[in-house]
């Protein structure tokens, strides 16, 4: 039998002096709506809320109209926004990026209102004003476009590097499911670590964990089912969805990387989200 991959992940939730505030995102809804419905349906039964960042380019009529009537259920546990435009990228070497440094202003300003604009038409007032770019990454110039844009908020890695977001909110993920999954000799146990340390800092309010659907397994949804399982009824775990984070209560701590940056020492870990991994 092995070794129980959630028991350090309990441990460190009984261990903390106060709850903390926990999301879930997953990306590129538009792809394999089949194993999307599949995660949908895992959250649901465990009554956990999650958001979907949502590629423009790729989603139809028919995954509007089944998410809606999901939302239309119920609206607290489902969050749509914005993930990209196309998905492409759009750099011909270095690291993949569909908003990155060789792509213009106003090019990445078409695309963004482009996509926005899309998604407004099917979603309306149910789309959230949060963006995440493909690969967790993005320039200077699409932080710009968004703010022009009216969007709220940007959604990256934990660590990612530092712009200048203006009036936008940042709500990063620290945890990549998927690529700890991909990675690890021992993934379950790597991924429940990973969880571990994060929960252990000292300012890890709120814990973004990504997963990317159209790569997850049986096997991940057993896992995940667990773990969704685990928050519910921990009573130091409040799942939110990342538009309650945009509430003025609510500031995102970024602090800590923008001193770790500045001072060029090691930057707070984000969990499996290093350079080139192959997923988004
Ligand atoms: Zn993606």
């Amino acid at each position: 039998m092995p070794a129980d991959w959630l028991t350090p992940v309990r441990a460190a939730l009984d261990a903390k002096e106060r709850p903390i505030e926990i999301f879930f995102r997953d990306d590129d809804a538009g792809w394999d709506d089949s194993r999307l419905f599949e995660l949908l349906d895992c959250f649901q039964a465990c009554e956990v809320p999650i958001d979907l960042a949502m590629i423009p380019q790729a989603t139809t009529e028919k995954l509007v109209e089944a998410l809606l009537a999901r939302w239309q259920t119920k609206p607290a546990m489902l969050g749509l926004h914005q993930h990209g435009f196309s998905h492409d990228n759009h750099e011909v070497q270095g690291r993949k990026c569909e908003f990155g440094e060789s792509r213009s202003g106003d090019r990445q300003y078409q695309d963004l209102h482009t996509g926005k604009l899309q998604l407004e038409q099917w979603l309306g007032p149910v789309l959230d004003g949060i963006f995440t770019p493909p690969w967790n990454r993005c320039s200077q110039a699409t932080a710009d476009s968004l703010v022009k844009l009216g969007f709220q908020a940007l959604s990256r890695n934990r660590c990612a590097a530092l712009l200048n977001t203006g009036t936008l909110r940042e709500i990063p993920v620290a945890i990549d499911w998927c690529g700890i999954r991909v990675k690890s000799a021992q993934p379950w146990l790597a991924l429940g670590q990973a969880i571990t340390d994060v929960l252990q800092q000292e300012h890890p309010d709120p814990l973004g964990i990504m997963l990317h659907h159209a790569v997850m397994d049986s096997d991940d949804l057993d896992r995940l089912q667990a773990l969704l399982r685990l928050f519910r009824e921990h009573p130091n775990v409040h799942c939110r969805l990342m538009r309650e984070f945009l509430r003025p209560a609510h500031v995102v701590d970024t602090a800590a990387c923008a001193v770790a940056f500045d001072s060029q020492v090691v930057p707070l870990p984000a969990y499996g989200l290093t350079s080139d991994q192959p997923i988004h």
